[in-house]
């Protein structure tokens, strides 16, 4: 039987106190609602943008087996195993503790996910897709936060992947989004490169020699 399954105590005792500030004390359970609401602001910025680009057409999809796989998976580690180890205490075996200052870290990763992820999807406007696809009219974006890396979007979920891993302490709930995300990014960006070369030649080829992938060159090629 499972930490708190009886009452939720057991499941209480064992997340309650681990991580504390002297004078703002933090039990991680209220850690856990504050990952839950940046969840919400995220799932709530996407909605935004998938209502908005609903009506343009695709042109190319590349939605093949792998891509299936994974979007589902990445699902599962991002979404559905925080919901519910925060809902349940059936993950309570795999949790540990954090150091006090490490969620406040999560914090700070989470916002500045949430800023990149919002801005992401503005500036790539009614090119964006969930998957790889090109749209009708597709516009090659290199301006706003595109201007340095080719990636913020990617670079985005990084950031609050790792800030579900610094808030929620828990083996399996906290990293699964990272460990998921990170084999999709690894699988899907050449593909997405080499899409994008595709389509766009030349243009594409030399933005890809003027920008990094999720950081910013240090220094641009002329
Ligand atoms: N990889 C980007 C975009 C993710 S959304 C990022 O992390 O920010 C995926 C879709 O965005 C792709 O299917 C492609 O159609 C589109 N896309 C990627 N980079 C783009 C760019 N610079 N300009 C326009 N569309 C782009």
């Amino acid at each position: 039987m499972p930490a708190g399954s009886q009452n939720g105590t057991a499941l209480l005792a064992t997340r309650q106190g681990t991580a504390s500030l002297p004078g703002f004390a933090m039990t991680v359970q209220t850690w856990d609602l504050v990952f839950l609401a940046g969840f919400v602001v995220y799932i709530g910025i996407r909605h935004v943008f998938i209502k908005r680009t609903a009506g343009h057409e695709k042109t190319v999809r590349r939605l093949d087996a792998l891509e299936k796989t994974l979007l589902p998976a990445v699902t599962v580690g991002a979404l559905l195993l925080p919901l519910f180890y925060i809902a349940s205490p059936w993950l309570a075996f795999a949790d540990y503790r954090l150091p006090a200052f490490l969620p406040w870290c999560g914090t700070a990763f989470m916002v500045a996910g949430l800023w990149l992820f919002y801005r992401s999807h503005a500036d790539l406007g009614v090119n964006w897709s969930v998957t790889l696809e090109l749209r009708k009219g597709h516009e090659l974006v290199k301006e706003g936060v595109y201007r340095r890396i080719r990636h913020p979007m990617y670079a985005a979920i990084f950031l609050f992947s790792i800030a579900q891993g610094l808030m929620l302490s828990n083996w399996l709930a906290g990293w699964s989004g990272l460990a998921t995300f990170a084999v999709l990014y690894f699988v899907r960006t050449p593909r997405e490169e080499r899409m994008m070369c595709e389509s766009f030649g030349q243009d594409y080829q030399e933005y890809m020699q003027q920008t990094g992938r999720l950081f910013p060159r240090i220094k641009r090629r002329p």
